[in-house]
């Protein structure tokens, strides 16, 4: 389905809730995690409603390289030594919010291995 009404991040592609919009193109819609994990932390999330990282590429064979060119982008924005890009997917692996959606995570040292 190309947007659902009932999904908070298609909201936000719309303008029904608001958002810190840092990045966009026809594809994807980058903005501000409202509860940030570090210095920069940044959703990235198409522009069409897909549950999770499993479905992207059932939907569009690019939109994955989509995510992660805007990622790139953003930190170089940043000017970032580097970043961690991170797909929750499920809830067992922490995934909230079903609108695929691609962490972008820098600005401090990361551990590893995530918790
Ligand atoms: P996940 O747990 O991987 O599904 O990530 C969902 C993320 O969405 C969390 O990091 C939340 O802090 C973030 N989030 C939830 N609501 C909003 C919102 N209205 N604006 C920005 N980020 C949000």
């Amino acid at each position: 389905m190309a947007l659902d009404s009932n999904c908070l991040f298609c909201k936000i592609i719309t303008g029904d809730i608001p958002a810190d919009i840092v990045f966009r193109n026809e594809n994807v819609v980058a903005f501000n995690d409202i509860n940030p994990q570090a210095p920069v932390h940044v959703l990235i999330i198409p522009t069409l409603h897909v549950e999770n990282a499993g479905d992207l590429a059932k939907v569009s064979p690019t939109l994955t390289a989509d995510l992660f060119l805007a990622a790139a982008e953003i930190a170089a924005q940043h000017k970032l030594n580097g970043y961690r890009t991170v797909f929750n997917t499920g809830i067992e692996a922490g995934q909230s919010v079903f609108h695929a959606h691609l962490h972008v995570l820098g600005g401090r040292g990361l551990a590893w291995p995530p918790g």
